[in-house]
């Protein structure tokens, strides 16, 4: 699943890692790959992530197997990262001169051997070769929305990216989730923002948003995820609940495969109406 966004702050990183830890925690085995220069849901994690550590740079540029810069989170069991490195900043360039350049991330995910029931790769805030890297590699898309009154900008840029990599690169892509950020159901702004994209995307948004929570940002602080740090907390507990949600979807269309090919082209055909 790639956590996919060129909006910067919209919660990509809050995401990525909060509903892997709420998958891990239901009993899958997750793996976080960071693809973002600035480390950030390394951080989260508590992954060390120094320039030596062995990153998703060595495996993107230097082919070196995922296998060997794979890490364990150590307060969830069942979850792992790859990190990144501040290196990773120039691999955009690096990585226009190589052979298959869009196409490295797909080859190392498919080479990796270890059991996993998710992957969720954390998009940095562009839509450059790393985000290619993750859209080539990735069976669907989720988009986090932040509710704020810019929100749909950009929006349907990224959308044509990924009807290019679909259309040139992989044929299954589609963007499934479309998960609502930092909602604030105390302004007018937020639940009109929220009405619209769920105008616009009907299927794809998840019936959970995740609520604006000063946990949720506290906990990258102390390396952890927001369910380890306060399981209690609103933050924590909408996170379990649109993984749920995720999972159940999944399991829907590993069930009825038929009906998910149906669905991914209605999706298609409403997302191309409306957002420009
Ligand atoms: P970038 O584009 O830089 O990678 P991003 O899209 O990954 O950003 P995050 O880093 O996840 O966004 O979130 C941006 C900021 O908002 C962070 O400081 C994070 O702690 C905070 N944040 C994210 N979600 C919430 C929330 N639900 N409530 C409060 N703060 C949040
Ligand atoms: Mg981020």
């Amino acid at each position: 699943m790639v956590v996919a966004n060129q909006k910067g702050g919209v919660g990509k990183t809050t995401t990525t890692v909060n509903l892997a830890a709420s998958l891990a925690l239901h009993g899958a085995r997750v793996l976080v790959i960071d693809l973002d220069p600035q480390g950030n849901a390394s951080t989260a994690l508590g992954i060390d992530h120094h320039a030596e550590v062995p990153s998703i740079y060595d495996v993107l540029v230097d082919s070196r197997p995922l296998s060997e810069v794979v890490q364990p989170v150590l307060d969830v069991e069942g979850l792992f990262c790859a990190p990144a490195t501040i290196d990773l900043a120039g691999a955009e360039i690096e990585l226009v001169s190589l052979v298959a350049r869009e196409s490295r991330l797909q080859r190392a995910i498919q080479a990796y051997e270890q059991p996993l029931d998710y992957i969720l790769i954390d998009c940095p805030p562009s839509l450059g070769l790393l985000t290619v890297n993750a859209m080539v590699a990735g069976a669907e898309v989720l988009i986090p929305i932040q509710c704020e009154y810019y929100a749909l900008e950009g929006l349907g840029q990224l959308l044509r990216n990924v009807e290019l990599v679909r259309g040139h690169l992989n044929p299954g892509l589609h963007v499934s989730t479309i998960l609502l950020t930092m909602y604030d159901g105390r302004t007018r702004l937020a639940s009109q923002v929220a009405d619209e994209v769920r105008t616009h995307f009907a299927e794809e948004v998840l019936r959970t948003s995740i609520p604006r929570s000063v946990r949720i940002s506290e906990a990258p602080s102390y390396g952890q995820t927001v369910l380890t740090y306060d399981p209690g907390s609103s933050g924590a507990l909408s996170y379990l609940e649109a993984a749920r949600e995720i999972a159940l979807r999944g399991a829907a269309l590993h069930y009825d495969p038929q009906h998910a090919h149906t669905g991914q082209q209605n999706n298609q055909r409403s997302m191309s109406e409306g957002i420009q």
